[in-house]
Parts: structure tokens; sequence; C-alpha cells
């Protein structure tokens, strides 16, 4: 029986909302474990290491480590290391997460040798995004210092409404510098690229199961990856209406997701 392979899971509002399980996530995902179904956690999380969202999960009963977790930073890091190797970077994210930058030389704005950074790379937006950092990354750029992005997200969703994100600065960035940012997270082709490479599996006999239906579902599609869409999470009827194609498979939530894998195998 020709089973798909593998599945890459968004974790926002498919596994948890608010770091709390949804309904049947954990059970789900035992289940995937049980059946020996090889899959990688895929987030564009910026706010956290590998090892504390694997701590997190694993602490409200999700059977994974940090090796299950692929993060917008860490590959990111893999960026660096492969195109910028031994680079001076100069990061500008909102939380902690140089746990999942290894290999990468992160300099400060007042560096003691005097000397520029020679890579510009946003994370995360929040209180980090102030002018000084970001006009500090406009004369870089102006100066010729390539500008890689851990994604484009224009605004997320937080319990007090919606609040400005990465994208939003960057785009002010690359047209005041006239450059434009390599992105390596979700939705970019890299992202899914080491997602597939970490796990050995090849695109066609993957999923890919998110709440967006733009960032997660469409572009694993056009990158050849299945795409399952939950109605979890982010997901409105309304922006599903409005997107741009069509989800391969749209399901209630994460919980169906073993019983449509067993569909597939067939
Ligand atoms: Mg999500």
């Amino acid at each position: 029986m020709e089973r798909t392979g593998a599945a890459l899971i968004d974790i926002d509002g498919v596994l948890t909302v608010s770091w709390e399980p949804l309904p049947g996530a954990v059970e789900a995902m035992e289940r995937l474990r049980a059946e020996g179904i090889p899959l990688a956690l895929v987030t564009n999380t910026t706010s956290r290491t590998r090892a504390r969202i694997a701590e997190r999960l694993a602490g409200a009963g999700f059977p994974v480590g940090p090796d299950d977790i692929l993060t917008a930073p860490a590959v990111t890091a893999a960026h660096l290391r492969a195109h910028h190797p031994g680079a001076r970077c100069l990061l500008i994210n909102d939380g902690d997460v140089r746990g999942d930058l290894s290999g990468v030389t992160l300099v400060e704005e007042e560096d003691a040798e005097g000397a520029a950074p020679d890579v510009v790379v946003l994370g995360g937006a929040g209180g980090a995004f102030t002018y000084a950092a970001l006009n500090r990354a406009f004369r870089l750029l102006q100066q010729g210092a390539p500008l890689v992005a851990m994604h484009r997200n224009l605004y997320w969703r937080t319990a007090g409404g919606y609040d400005l994100d990465t994208g939003a600065f960057l785009l002010g960035l690359e047209r005041a510098a006239r450059t434009e940012a390599v992105v390596t997270g979700k939705p970019a082709r890299a992202f899914f690229a080491a997602a597939l490479t970490h796990l050995g599996a090849d695109p066609g006999r993957t999923l890919m199961v998110g709440d967006d239906i733009d960032t997660d579902v469409l572009a694993a599609q056009r990158h050849g990856i299945t795409g399952v869409l939950v109605r979890t999470g982010k997901y409105r009827p309304e922006t599903q209406a409005a997107a741009d194609g069509t989800p391969d498979h749209v399901v209630d939530s994460f919980a169906d997701v073993p019983a449509l894998l067993e569909g597939l195998g067939r």
C-alpha cells in the first residue's frame, strides 16, 4: 500500500491556540507517531527557540522533542551559514532565539572593533523595532549589506487586536534602500525544502497541515506538497473564499488528519 510519506504541521492555530492544545490534537499526533509517520512541526515563530517550543508542547502532552521542530530562525541560520559564512550579522528581533542561531555571528549596533555588520537580519517585530534600530539597518542596506528576513507577515492577532509585524517594516526598508530581502520562513520555498530535507521526505508524498491558507497551504502546494487546511486558529470562510487557490483538502481540525492520511494511503 502506497502511504503518504510524511507530514509538516503548523503549530499555532493547528495544534494549539495560545499554547493550549486544541481538542483531539494530542491524540491525533499520538496516532501519527504510532503509525510511524515522519513529521515535523514547522513555524514562523521568532520569539522562542526550538527547545522552548518543544518543552511547552511536551508539557501540554504532545509527543515531540526539539528535533521535531523547525523554526524560521533555525532555517535562517542555515541560510546564513550556507550563503554568508562567517558574516557578522545585525539581528533585529523581538525575543531571544540565539539558541537556534548556532554558527551565526551576531554583532551589536555598537561593535567594539568599529566595523559595520555585513548582513542585516530581521526577525519578528516588537519593541526591538525602534527607529534607531531600523535606521541603522537602513544605513547598512544603503551601503550594500544584504537583507535577510525571517518572514513577511504584515500583522498578527493578539488577545488585544491586531499588531503590526515584520512585513510592514520590511516593505519600508526595501523601498527606501532599493533592495529586496531574502525571506527564509514560510511561505519561502527554502523553508519547505529545509523541512523536507530534515525528514528525508519527498514533496509528492508529504502533507502540509496549516490554518493559514496562503502561507501554509497554498505555498506548500506551489512546492508540490499536498495542502491541508484546518478550520481552526485563524481560519475564516471569507479568507478561504478570497484566496488565490484551492486547498487540496479542508478538514475541521487536526484531529481529522490521521483519518485523512489513512484515506490517502488507500
Ligand atoms: Mg498557524
